[in-house]
């Protein structure tokens, strides 16, 4: 067989890949160092990025295949992947925009749960043999919710927290007035919606922008019993600072799935705290989503292998390409 897909960050997947992509020979690894990716992706003409774990697509990497045409994001986003050596080198870079959605959203409330009904300190104690904990949890009913990001995720939690009869607030430069209210919500600036929300939930993407988007300042606008939950990119949050709000009870809570390093570094701090909720990046990770994704991302992989190229994220290269 003539073409090659390199599937990054996984090495279990290859049966399911074989089984739905069927015009390239597919090598995987799970080796994501800089320098095994560079050798391995010489011949190859497209690459499959998994993000199981963290990992950048360097300027190296890309320069490295000779052949490569074009890399695919398994999720959203495609932050670690180097956008500007694909587009200097014409890498058509894909991402899967829809399929997660759902879970995400679903898996942002199961953490706005977790920690107003401090669901993982009752757990650990009754099965410790103990009974109630001291520790009063909280009613969503008639507070506030305050939406960071109001694209698909955003839109979704926001459908499914309007169950519990809260207030809505959005954040999102991008997003008009118009739009806000048809879901109920009111359009703020960032500080408006820090100092009124009970529970903040973060759904932008990673970009120069969002970066430390939440840190000292932003935390000390919030409320001592405001809850603030991140399914979104862990360097949406100074880590530090969100270590120290929590630790001196500055605000109430938090309930994150993603990291600044992840795997989570063992030494992190967060690791200790008790008004914390924590889980490994698996908003996506449900029977229901991995299937629809998983299928949506083999069609676009074969198409790419074809030469047809769905969801570009830098679509200045289909115009060199046409040239
Ligand atoms: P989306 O592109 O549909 O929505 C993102 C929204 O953020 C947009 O409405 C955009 O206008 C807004 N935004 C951009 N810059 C902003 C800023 N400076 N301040 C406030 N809002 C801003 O993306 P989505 O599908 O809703 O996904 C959101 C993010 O969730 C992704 O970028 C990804 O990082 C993350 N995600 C995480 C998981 C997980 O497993 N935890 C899975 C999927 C996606």
């Amino acid at each position: 067989m003539e073409k090659k897909l390199l599937v990054t960050g996984m090495d279990f997947l290859l049966d399911w890949v074989k089984q739905h992509i069927k015009s390239a020979e597919i090598v995987c690894t799970g080796d994501v160092s800089e320098e095994n990716l560079s050798q391995m992706v010489k011949d190859t003409d497209g690459i499959f990025y998994m993000q199981a774990k963290s990992y950048p697509i360097t300027r190296k990497i890309i320069e490295s295949g000779e052949k490569l045409r074009f890399i695919q994001s398994a999720g959203v986003g495609y932050e670690r992947i180097d956008l500007k050596a694909a587009t200097d080198n014409s890498v058509v870079v894909m991402n899967m925009p829809v399929g997660t959605t759902i879970s995400v959203a679903e898996h942002t409330v199961a953490l706005i749960l977790g920690c107003t009904k401090n669901l993982v300190k009752a757990h650990e104690n009754t099965v410790k043999g103990g009974w109630r904990i001291m520790a009063l949890g909280v009613e969503l009913w008639n507070k506030t919710l305050g939406i960071i990001g109001f694209g698909r995720i955003g839109k979704e939690v926001v459908k499914r927290m309007k169950g519990f009869e809260m207030k809505i607030l959005i954040y999102d430069p991008y997003v008009g007035e118009e739009e806000i209210k048809k879901f109920g919500g009111k359009k703020v600036d960032l500080k408006t919606l820090l100092k009124d929300s009970d529970i903040v939930s973060i759904h932008s993407p990673l970009t120069k922008e969002t970066e430390n988007l939440i840190g000292e300042k932003e935390l000390g606008l919030m409320k001592p019993t405001a809850i603030l939950v991140n399914t979104a990119r862990g360097e949406l949050i100074d880590e530090e600072a969100l270590y120290k709000a929590l630790k001196e009870r500055r605000i109430n809570y938090a309930g994150l799935d993603v990291f600044r390093q992840e795997p989570v570094n063992t030494d992190n701090p967060l690791l200790n705290l008790d008004n914390v909720v924590l889980t490994p990046h698996m908003a996506v990770q449900t029977l229901d989503a991995v299937m629809r994704s998983m299928n949506q991302n083999g069609i676009q992989v074969e198409k790419a292998l074809n030469g047809i190229y769905e969801n570009v994220v830098n679509p200045e290269v289909l115009e060199k390409l046409k040239k």
